[in-house]
């Protein structure tokens, strides 16, 4: 086995059915990083409990991801895949955390400002102490390494400034600076053509749908909106059906339509059409394999306990560290 570069962690939100903006800004990344790095991936359970006030889906969507994950190719055996809440040290790690947690840096951090516009009625106290959570999760596991978009960004900086506040204060140097590995995440449009990909706006393209439910929901996809007519020229750099052709078509196709497309040689019904054939095509595997697994959940949740039991070996000698250094008796 070739030597691993070091460790890497990610935690997701328990979402549910993953969609292809999930698929192609997440999921494939964390399938690549297993060649090289030791994976530790977290559905951060918890974290969701800030924004989800009605959890009655929360034990179904947290399955369904894990069944995504693992369909798309995350190796259980290799990579260490759990559920946040399994392992109790984290709320520990969070508490200590919390104590070089500045709050006005909390509390100015862009992320936790947009929460309060979306969610003015439920501006809870895990909204502020989020990052410290994220903080927890990171370096509990010893990860060295954390796959972050520009989005995340901030949140990380604050993780690594924790890290230094904490191995100060104590004077110690139990706990890993994580470094940041720069993860160009795209943005993917939804079926609108306008607004990024998400359930919550239903412009999503769900994985595990049939190959008719995607080909129906492909054939809704907004393209250049002054293409009118069959007749009219096309702007393909404008057209999100031409985006995702690029990522899912083979090449000579994707060459072919960005010239038919301007001389009005092909139509947009086609070019979906072939879209959909493509997309469908690409994804065969992985609704094979998510139908197999969705037969065993003893095995998925087999997956799950072992990955937590895993997890808990870690997170247990971290703590061990950490209520030394603290002096807690
Ligand atoms: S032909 Fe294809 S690329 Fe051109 S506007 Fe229509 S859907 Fe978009």
């Amino acid at each position: 086995m070739t030597e691993k570069k070091g460790r890497v962690f990610s935690g997701a939100r328990p979402t549910g059915r993953q969609h292809l903006g999930n698929y192609l800004g997440a999921i494939r990344n964390y399938v690549a990083l297993q060649d090289e790095y030791e994976c530790v991936y977290c559905i951060v359970d918890l974290h969701a409990l800030t924004t989800v006030e009605d959890t009655l889906n929360l034990r179904q969507n947290t399955l369904d991801m894990a069944l995504d994950f693992l369909a798309a190719g995350i190796r259980p055996d290799e990579s260490i895949v759990f559920i946040q809440s399994h392992v109790p040290q984290v709320a520990e790690l969070h508490l200590i955390l919390s104590m070089v947690s500045p709050l006005g840096k909390l509390t100015d951090l862009p992320t936790f400002k947009e929460k309060v516009r979306q969610q003015p009625h439920n501006i809870n106290y895990g909204l502020v102490g989020y990052p410290v959570l994220m903080t927890a999760d990171i370096v509990l596991y010893k990860a060295n390494v954390v796959p972050v978009g520009i989005d995340q960004a901030p949140h990380l900086e604050f993780a690594r400034e924790t890290v230094r506040s904490f191995n100060y204060r104590y004077n110690t140097d139990v706990l890993i600076e994580p470094q940041m590995k720069n993860t160009e995440v795209p943005k993917v449009l939804g079926i609108d053509g306008v607004e990024k990909m998400g359930k919550s706006l239903n412009n999503h393209i769900e994985l595990a749908s049939t190959p008719e439910e995607t080909q129906q929901r492909v054939m809704q996809m907004v393209t250049d909106p002054q293409r009118m007519r069959r007749t009219d020229p096309g702007r393909p750099e404008v057209c999100n059906v031409f985006s995702m052709h690029k990522v899912f078509s083979p090449a000579e196709e994707v060459s072919m339509i960005d010239t038919e497309c301007r001389r009005a040689g092909i139509g947009c019904v086609d070019c979906k059409k072939r879209f959909a054939a493509n997309l469908n095509q690409h994804l065969a595997p992985f609704r094979a394999r998510r139908n197999e697994l969705a037969l065993k959940p003893a095995y998925v949740q087999d997956v799950l306990d072992d990955g937590a039991q895993r997890a808990r070996a870690i997170a247990e000698q971290t703590m061990r560290d950490v209520r030394q250094a603290v002096g807690l008796p």
